[in-house]
């Protein structure tokens, strides 16, 4: 399985699936499941396409027509597939009248094809843009144009529309589904059954009654039959459940094996004093949680926490209570924020929550005091040496900074906690070389305030215990949202007003926006359409704040602009003028994204609303209505109301309820996304599970997994189990781990 794919395919096929698909290895090519399976002669539903979409459809051919072109050499052919409903056309431009003939001679009306491209619309009319085709009856779709001469020469080209089931796999722009299933095809026909080891046990095939890999693969990429690759996707999606789990077992076997120190508070320190000068109660939630923690804390194993809370919940309290419960049992915590600009602020906020209690060794400073000391990369050399020189002598009880804490020249006296606050941005290795800087493991909590649903919990998280922080502080006030159409002048007119009366009332207010608007042209920033109208030029904080100035109902609001690639010093100044009040109205992209806390500012614009997601919404129109006064919220769209896009604008607009919209968006947005996959342009190792859909498959696997652990944690009795969770956290495939 971890043969690399020249040898079975030819050396032109395995760079092709390598560069378009990064598949590597045999066993990378047989992981590449189909996506969807066509009975012979079952088209596709093509009003079911989606604008952006790259896919594979089994279409009609209906008409056939061609001109020449105008302008230069060559011809315009204009073909429409049928479903036999629903008709979507597609262009060609063959360059010469051989090459006219040649697509004549295949395009037959009535004759079925598979045809591959990205969804575009024109007009209001779904279309193919720039289609490959693979006709039926054909022995090769486009001699030569994907590298697989080879393979038809090699009298693989067999046809598969004659074959009972049709797998249609996920492909791309360059590499189309029928290559793919050929050389799924060549592998399968001379593999061995020695060449595919089972990573699953004995006692969980039998439970299960699952099929062996081997025939499971047959079956899913060759179905003899209708129905027969479904028992073997069972096995194979239950699969990827039991590796991940077996995984996550082995690290909390590893973890209850480790000792820390255990801290407790002591009558009297700085818990007590803090908690006694608190301007406000602390609510239900923020003390039971605070009661599960100081209970972790108190044991010599480590603590191992994710802390759940909504937006404005009060996680941070919960998180300094925590800290200062170690700084009592003599021990240093450190707070990792993923942005300068969060740990800036964190640093401020914390400083100023504990006021007095923050002054240790200066005039006025409390008896039981400690400091707050901020290390982050941009800051200046003098800075930098004082606060190394408070974190390695002890005498900063906490340290804030970014991830340049876990720079080596760090070091600190005797950390006993390290707190990672918008966890999502941390990877396991950031998080393992910071607890390297502790002679004792260190406890661990983790701050997240995109709510996770229980089953991606038990997947990315599962080696993590959850508290879930519950209820908003008394007296915040609730957040209106509106959907708002960017096409209509008079709401659109109306909004700025919205966002004037908030100005002159004293409060403040964010324009969000997709990008910045100072990239070059062509460098993929995002702003510039390529070809199809879906490609539509996103508006910028540059346009934005051109568009303020002009804005007749904004006229004299003081305005900034904060974007993540400002030199460091010049957010930092955006970012205090905002907080200090100096600053109206902040047009910004989405680095307001996390924790940034000014309760005055009260409205939020968000620019191209429906470019975001759904978690992402929520999360960013927390930053208003953090104070006494309430929130609004305008997500602006240039869609139609139909657009789907739109209805997921609704939904956030409809609700405020975090865990909600968290399920929601994992429905809309698909598992790759939630766990990273996007972002990082890798694929996913979990390929068949679905953590919404899936979450009893996740919990069988946890409970059979465990089990197997239990006897064998380090998988001696079981090596291809053993191989196969290796092979999950090779880096392009652990990524989702890194969340937790
Ligand atoms: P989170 O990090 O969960 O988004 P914060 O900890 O930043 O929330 O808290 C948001 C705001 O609410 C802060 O200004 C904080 O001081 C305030 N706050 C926290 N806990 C309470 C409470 N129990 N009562 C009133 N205000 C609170
Ligand atoms: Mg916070």
């Amino acid at each position: 399985m971890a043969e690399p794919l020249a040898r079975s395919v030819g050396a032109p096929t395995a760079e092709a699936l390598g560069g378009h698909l990064g598949l590597e290895t045999v066993g990378d090519l047989l992981r590449h499941y189909p996506r969807d399976y066509r009975r012979r002669g079952q088209l596709t539903d093509l009003s079911g396409l989606e604008v952006g979409e790259h896919v594979t459809v089994l279409a009609r051919v209906a008409s056939v027509r061609h001109r020449p072109m105008k302008q230069r050499h060559g011809f315009v052919v204009d073909v429409v597939v049928t479903d036999g409903a629903t008709k979507v056309p597609l262009t060609f431009f063959p360059r010469h009248k051989g090459a006219l003939a040649h697509l004549q001679r295949e395009m037959v009306v009535g004759r079925p094809g598979l045809f591959s491209g990205k969804v575009g619309a024109y007009r209001g009319v779904l279309q193919l843009v720039h289609p490959e085709h693979h006709m039926s009856g054909s022995r090769d779709g486009d001699p030569g144009a994907d590298g697989t001469d080879d393979l038809a020469a090699e009298g693989a080209a067999m046809d598969d529309f004659l074959t009972g089931v049709l797998p249609i796999y996920p492909a791309t722009q360059g590499m189309q589904s029928w290559t793919v299933a050929k050389a799924v095809h060549l592998v399968l026909d001379t593999l061995r059954e020695e060449d595919v080891p089972e990573p699953l046990p004995d006692m969980v095939l039998a439970r299960h009654g699952f099929p062996g890999l081997l025939d499971a693969l047959r079956a899913a990429h060759r179905p003899g039959h209708p129905g027969q690759e479904e028992q073997a996707l069972e096995r194979l999606r239950y699969e990827e459940a039991f590796v991940l789990q077996a995984e996550l077992a082995r690290r909390r076997l590893r973890t209850g094996t480790q000792t820390a120190v255990p801290r407790r508070p002591v009558d009297g320190g700085l818990l007590a004093a803090f908690d006694q000068q608190l301007p406000f109660a602390l609510t239900d939630g923020q003390r039971e949680v605070g009661q599960e923690i100081a209970a972790d804390l108190a044991r010599t194993a480590p603590m191992h926490r994710l802390l759940q809370g909504e937006v404005g919940s009060g996680k941070t309290v919960v998180a300094l209570r925590a800290m200062l419960a170690v700084v009592d049992a003599g021990g240093q915590a450190a707070l990792l924020a993923p942005t300068e600009v969060l740990a800036v602020q964190h640093h401020r906020s914390l400083t100023a929550m504990l006021g007095d209690l923050a002054g240790a060794g200066t005039l006025g400073g409390a008896d039981v005091a400690t400091r707050v000391a901020l290390l982050t990369g941009s800051q200046g050399a003098r800075a930098r040496r004082e606060a190394l020189l408070q974190a390695a002598s002890g005498e900063a009880g906490i340290v804030v900074g970014t991830h340049a804490l876990l720079q080596d020249a760090v070091q600190l006296a005797d950390l006993g906690l390290v707190v990672v606050d918008e966890q999502h941005r941390f990877g396991v290795e950031q998080r393992d070389a910071l607890r390297a800087k502790a002679s004792a493991v260190p406890h661990l909590l983790v701050m997240t305030a995109t709510p996770i649903p229980r089953t991606v919990a038990m997947t990315s998280f599962g080696d993590l215990e959850t508290s879930v922080l519950r209820g908003l502080p008394a007296g915040r006030s609730p957040i209106a949202s509106h959907a708002v159409n960017a096409g209509n002048a008079a709401w659109v007119a109306r909004m700025w007003q919205r966002v004037r009366e908030e100005v002159e009332a004293g409060r403040q207010a964010y324009v969000v926006c997709p990008t910045i608007g100072d990239e070059a042209p062509g460098d993929g920033g995002g702003d510039r359409g390529a070809d199809g109208p879906d490609d539509r030029v996103l508006v910028s904080t540059v346009a934005v704040e051109a568009l303020l100035a002009e804005e007749p109902s904004l006229a004299g609001v003081r305005r900034a602009v904060l974007h993540g690639r400002m030199p460091p010093e010049a957010k930092d100044a955006v970012m205090r003028a905002f907080a200090a009040g100096e600053v109206d109205v902040l047009v910004a992209t989405t680095v307001v994204e996390v924790g940034v806390d000014v309760p005055n500012a009260t409205c939020m614009v968000v620019m191209d609303a429906d470019r975001f997601g759904i978690s992402q919404l929520h999360q960013l129109r927390g930053r208003v209505g953090r104070g006494r006064h309430p929130g609004t919220c305008f997500l602006l769209t240039p869609l139609p109301g139909d657009a789907p896009a739109v209805t997921r604008l609704m939904s956030v607009a409809a609700t405020t309820d975090g865990f909600a919209l968290a399920e929601l968006d994992l429905e809309t947005r698909g598992e790759g996304d939630v766990l990273g996959a996007r972002q990082s342009g890798a694929r996913s190792s979990l390929r068949l599970l679905r953590v919404v859909r899936d979450g009893h498959v996740i919990a069988d696997a946890r409970e059979d997994a465990a089990e197997v652990l239990a006897v064998d944690p380090e998988l001696r009795r079981h090596p291809a189990l053993a191989g196969a969770v290796t092979e999950l956290l090779r880096p392009q495939h652990g990524q989702f781990l890194e969340r937790g």
